[in-house]
């Protein structure tokens, strides 16, 4: 079966991710914070845990991703704040290496006011930056597809492609496509049509050969509404029908899938992955 899992808390241990990631039934693939989100400071990885986590997820065939915390903001343009972000970044390139993790994902951020191509700008160093600082290591950096929210940056596939381009080291970048955020920055997800069509645009701008992963969310805003609501996955407005079609749609049928959708009375994770599952198609 394809990779496919979700979001998973990494609370008290480490290793209690792949736990959890068992628990709700990933299969071959889950996400995590290698620290807390929304905290700047890390605790330093307890070499025991950390091991631990590397021999649980190698012996349940796991190829985890982690996610940037949510704090640090690489396109800020303020000086020290950019500063502390790249910091963050080249501290969880570091976590992601000792932990076997060979991606992370990456938001855009906000450029706060300056403008989008300013904090492109800032990406592009904060990215080189990180890069040359861990020159060693394998990490891939994921830039995230983003909702194009207020003062977002990377909210088009062209901005996407030109970031990557100007980054330029192909081993270490690579785009997550996130279907909620590309569904609330304009492109449409909702039939097989539109869906076929806006794989094809990110084929021609970005190209596929750069995407690693797809977080598959649900929206809870409307095509083209700018906002970054996630929903469970068929409650929102791509649909059953919407991720039917992303999840048959040949060109991207090797590229993992992650939820990260909300935990609340309707629906927890375990039902979320089964039911992501049972839109997968059949064979
Ligand atoms: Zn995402
Ligand atoms: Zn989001």
């Amino acid at each position: 079966m394809r990779q496919i899992g979700i979001h998973v808390s990494i609370a008290k241990q480490i290793d209690f991710a792949v736990d959890r990631a068992i628990e709700v039934a990933c299969n071959r693939t889950f996400q995590i914070f290698t620290s807390s989100p929304r905290r700047w400071a890390a605790k330093e990885l307890d070499k025991n845990q950390a091991s631990a986590f590397l021999e649980k997820a190698r012996s349940a065939d796991f190829r985890p991703f982690a996610h940037m915390p949510y704090m640090p903001n690489i396109a800020s343009p303020n000086r020290s704040f950019h500063t502390q972000s790249v910091e963050v970044l080249i501290r969880e390139i570091r976590r992601c290496s000792i932990l076997g993790i060979s991606d992370i994902v990456v938001h855009f951020g906000s450029h706060q006011g300056s403008s989008i191509a300013e904090g492109h700008e800032r990406v592009i160093s904060a990215c080189r930056t990180a890069i040359e600082k861990t020159d060693r290591l394998k990490v891939r950096i994921l830039l995230e597809t983003s909702a194009g929210t207020r003062n977002s940056v990377g909210s088009k596939f062209e901005y996407v492609a030109s970031v990557l381009d100007k980054i330029g080291d192909k081993n270490r970048t690579g785009a997550c496509f996130d279907t909620c955020h590309v569904f609330a920055s304009g492109y449409d997800l909702k039939t097989p049509e539109a869906s076929a069509k806006t794989i094809d645009d990110f084929d021609e701008i970005v190209g596929l050969d750069r995407l690693y992963l797809i977080h598959v969310n649900d929206s809870k805003s409307d095509l083209g509404q700018a906002s970054d609501r996630h929903e469970h996955i068929g409650f929102g407005k791509i649909g059953d029908a919407g991720f039917r079609a992303i999840f048959s749609n040949k060109k991207i049928r090797e590229i993992p899938l992650v939820l990260e959708t909300p935990i609340d009375e309707r629906r927890g994770d375990k039902e979320n992955v089964a039911h992501a599952k049972s839109l997968l198609p059949k064979s």
